[in-house]
């Protein structure tokens, strides 16, 4: 199976490694997607211990596991990175996730801030961005990784 942000590895060679703690995330797309993937198998631990210790006040081991219990999370795009790279101090990813909540579809359009002390990258705070609209010859939001008009034709 490949691994749960959409790239073309499988979980063990991709996120999983990050998620148990084995390797540092190299960089702010890296830590960001694993991030993505911790919330589709519902690890708390991990989306605590990879967030800035300034914010984790306000994110909770059981908010999130709230957070879990209703929420698929279905697919994961990366639609810009800026810095982030390996030896950086910070960086942003854009990105879009959608999810299913019950009969909704749902997706998170947001510009992410991380930055890397000790080697190690830390997600601090985002800009939510306004949704944006799936054309027909983008990825489907549902992760098959059709083209939308191939996977939901009308
Ligand atoms: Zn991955
Ligand atoms: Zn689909």
């Amino acid at each position: 199976m490949n691994c749960y942000c959409g790239s073309d590895l499988e979980f063990h060679e991709c996120c999983e490694p990050y998620i148990s703690g084995a390797r540092l995330a190299p960089t702010a797309e890296a830590l960001m997607r694993s991030r993505y993937s911790a919330f589709s198998v519902g690890n708390a631990a991990y989306l605590l211990a990879s967030l800035h210790p300034s914010k984790r006040v306000s994110e909770t081991r059981e908010s999130l596991e709230q957070s879990f219990s209703g929420t698929q999370w279905c697919s994961l795009r990366i639609i810009s990175t800026s810095s982030g790279g390996v030896g950086q101090p910070s960086g942003q990813v854009e990105f879009l996730a959608f999810y299913r909540s019950g009969e909704e579809i749902g997706q998170l359009h947001e510009r992410s801030r991380f930055v890397c002390e000790n080697n190690q990258w830390l997600y601090c705070d985002g800009d939510m961005l306004p949704a944006l609209k799936l054309g027909r010859n983008d990825n489907c939001w549902c992760g098959s990784g059709l083209k939308l008009k191939k996977c939901h034709p009308d």
